[in-house]
């Protein structure tokens, strides 16, 4: 995961640590590389994902050299050859999502960070399910505003649905029997 250009106040540490809550959530743990362990980790059930936070869509589009909709908060780039697969979250629409009022929480440091843990880890669940179909609540709720309560605590706003959780589930257990 890293920020690239202007995203906002965000704090790399909340965003790293809401997106690990929601997925550990899901039964998924997500593991950051370091120094030691450039790859994440060693072992099983791996499927890597670069997280991108990012400005704005001329940002995206200069350094993953995709177009965001129109609307979109976020989004999945698949990797094809040597390209790594990448979630972006646009820090600039998302801050904005967070001043307009509605009952909005205010944009600190704190709401845009798990607004944009809450977009990645809905881009990642892109990625895992191959699909870019929604659901009509949890994570893969196709609107994340703030009607919806992405910012309360609970946490059933960010749990898979069953069969999109089995779907995860039953995808990384294959990539674990391919990697030995
Ligand atoms: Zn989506």
């Amino acid at each position: 995961m890293a920020t690239r250009g202007n995203p906002g106040p965000v704090s790399l540490v909340l965003i790293k640590t809401e997106l690990a809550r929601i997925w550990r959530l899901n039964g998924v743990t997500v593991l950051y590389p370091t120094a030691a362990e450039p790859h994440g980790c060693h072992g099983s059930s791996l499927q890597s994902v670069t997280a991108l936070i990012m400005g704005s869509p001329d940002e995206l589009r200069r350094v993953v050299g995709v177009n965001a909709g129109e609307d979109a908060l976020a989004l999945a780039v698949y990797g094809r050859g040597s390209r790594a697969t990448t979630v972006a979250v646009l820090g600039d629409r998302a801050q904005r999502l967070l001043r307009v009022g509605n009952g909005s929480p205010a944009c600190t440091p704190l709401s845009l960070s798990l607004l944009i843990a809450r977009l990645a880890a809905h881009e990642i669940a892109h990625v895992l399910l191959g699909s870019c179909a929604h659901a009509r609540q949890g994570l893969m709720r196709p609107a994340y505003d703030s009607r919806d309560g992405w910012l309360a605590a609970d946490d059933a706003c960010y749990k898979l649905e069953p069969g999109a959780l089995e779907m995860v589930h039953r995808r990384l257990g294959q990539a674990d029997r391919l990697a030995r």
